[in-house]
């Protein structure tokens, strides 16, 4: 992180990046940052997450002292030394050894030892606290890195809207800004920024594209003005989202012509962003321009039993969110000739609740004043960044063998956990560590069952498409060593001390 920009190979894959190899079998989802989506009919999640509910409800917070038998090392505490930290001689062997993690359950040595010392407060660990604090720490952006980046960003996308709003069918685009620079949950540099451009469909008419709901076709209903997108209307009336990408692609490429800094990277197959390089005062800075349609009708059927926040946030927040329009993307996966009922891949939409996420981000407690500098203090977000970093470095280690594996999966595992674990105090900034352990329990959970379901569209198994379950079981592999170990991978670049 330390002042190098990361390059944008190396970076967790956004939604519009990830891609998927075969196109036939269930679309399984990449990453949606941007979007992916709908059909309902069960509550695929449900298992886990009642199960994560229920530890903690039944054995209350400080539950590490004797964990079920198929829990993570209970204590949030990594094997120590005599001296009590983590970093010596004993700390390395037993991370060499590997041993103090046993997945049937049974007693390792190092086990054994934290159970015959039950101090609670031993447990519980101030070595590893201190090392997820100081993890977090590291990850704070600088503001002033911060307010460079935006500004630049700021005219380059200025300009955009500007140019794109000379002429149809992009005379009424929207700015939306999204991913994670927006949701404050950002890792490492301020060098990657998501901005959707949207425009306003009235009277769409979407329909499923494939089984499980993420993807759509979009038509004008009758009585639309069709004018604006006429060149995109194929014979059957739909709208050709690959048409559509190639004119956006090439206003982007024509607004941004002045800027010298700014190159426009070449176009990747299945992406619905613009992706553009953009050099300035020693940064550089990605901006992934994406473009979107904003369709205000009625979310479709396949959400109906996602987006759980009821006892979270509340039916009433919920009911203003399903007010909102929703977005839809010109994103595919597979192939993009191949063809259903006569429509390409490359045509069809994939749905996008990016914004909704921001929203819920943003507001994410149940009580108003959750995190805000005269309210409670949580760690939903904090919890979210380290499996986000977590996951990215463990990328970098292992590039091939993670590479299906993008950051969007640890957003939809956080969202689940919140809508599990509704109480702001199941959530207390002091314990951190705890949380931590369990998402990271949720994880892997979700890891080993192939398992985990995009938050609105319970149909759509964001594992299922392409992560196979050797490189599941390898992710979820990694991550148990490094809890078990205390997070060798978090000390080595945190300048923990
Ligand atoms: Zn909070």
């Amino acid at each position: 992180m330390a002042g190098r920009v990361t390059p944008r190979s190396n970076r967790a894959k956004s939604p519009s990046q990830a891609r998927p190899k075969s196109p036939t079998k269930a679309r399984g989802g990449q990453n949606p940052s941007h979007g992916a989506v709908p059909k309902s009919q069960q509550v695929p999640n449900g298992r886990s997450s009642g199960s994560a509910k229920k530890e903690v409800d039944g054995q209350g917070s400080k539950k590490a002292c004797s964990p079920p038998a198929r829990r993570l090392r209970s204590c949030a505490s990594p094997p120590r030394n005599p001296e009590g930290n983590t970093r010596g001689r004993h700390a390395k062997n037993a991370r060499k050894n590997n041993k103090c993690y046993s997945p049937d359950g049974a007693e390792s040595p190092v086990e054994k030892r934290t159970e015959k010392s039950p101090s609670k407060s031993d447990c519980v660990g101030a070595p590893v606290d201190k090392v997820l604090q100081s993890t977090l720490d590291n990850l704070k952006i600088k503001k002033i890195e911060q307010s460079n980046s935006a500004s630049i960003i700021n005219d380059v996308v200025r300009k955009i809207i500007k140019h794109m709003r000379q002429t149809d069918p992009f005379r009424d685009v929207e700015e939306l800004r999204t991913g994670s620079y927006y949701e404050n949950v950002k890792i490492s540099e301020p060098d990657e920024f998501d901005v959707m451009l949207a425009v306003p469909v009235d009277r769409a008419e979407i329909q499923n594209f494939d089984e499980d709901g993420a993807f759509y076709t979009v038509a004008l209903k009758r009585g639309a003005c069709k004018n604006a997108l006429h060149d995109f209307l194929q014979p059957d009336g739909t709208i050709s989202a690959d048409k559509m990408l190639t004119e956006f692609r090439r206003k982007v490429k024509q607004a941004v012509r002045s800027f010298s800094e700014v190159v426009v990277e070449r176009k990747k197959k299945g992406c619905p962003a613009v992706t553009l390089q953009i050099k300035s005062d020693g940064l550089e800075i990605g901006l992934d321009v994406v473009l979107s349609l904003k369709v205000h009708t009625s979310w479709p059927q396949f959400t109906r039993d996602g987006f759980k926040i009821d006892a979270w946030l509340g039916t009433k927040v919920k009911r203003e969110f399903k007010f909102l329009p929703f977005y839809l993307v010109p994103k595919y996966e597979g192939k993009g000739n191949e063809e259903r009922e006569g429509i390409c891949a490359k045509d069809a939409w994939r749905i996008s609740f990016s914004h909704i996420e921001k929203g819920i981000l943003k507001n994410h407690g149940q009580s108003k004043t959750c995190c805000e500098s005269h309210g409670t203090q949580c760690c939903r977000k904090p919890c979210l960044k380290l499996l986000k970093h977590l996951l990215h470095l463990l990328k970098q280690k292992h590039p091939k063998e993670l590479s299906k594996f993008c950051s969007y999966l640890a957003k939809t595992t956080l969202l689940h956990a919140c809508s599990s674990r509704v109480r702001d105090s199941d959530w207390e900034l002091a314990r951190l560590s705890d949380c931590f352990q369990q998402l990271l329990e949720d994880f892997v959970g979700h890891l080993r069952s192939g398992e985990l379901y995009n938050f609105f569209i319970p149909t759509q198994n964001l594992l299922g498409f392409n992560c196979d379950k050797k490189s599941r079981d390898f992710l979820a592999g990694r991550i148990e060593d490094e809890w078990n170990n205390g997070f060798p991978i978090f000390r080595d670049r945190s300048q923990f001390t």
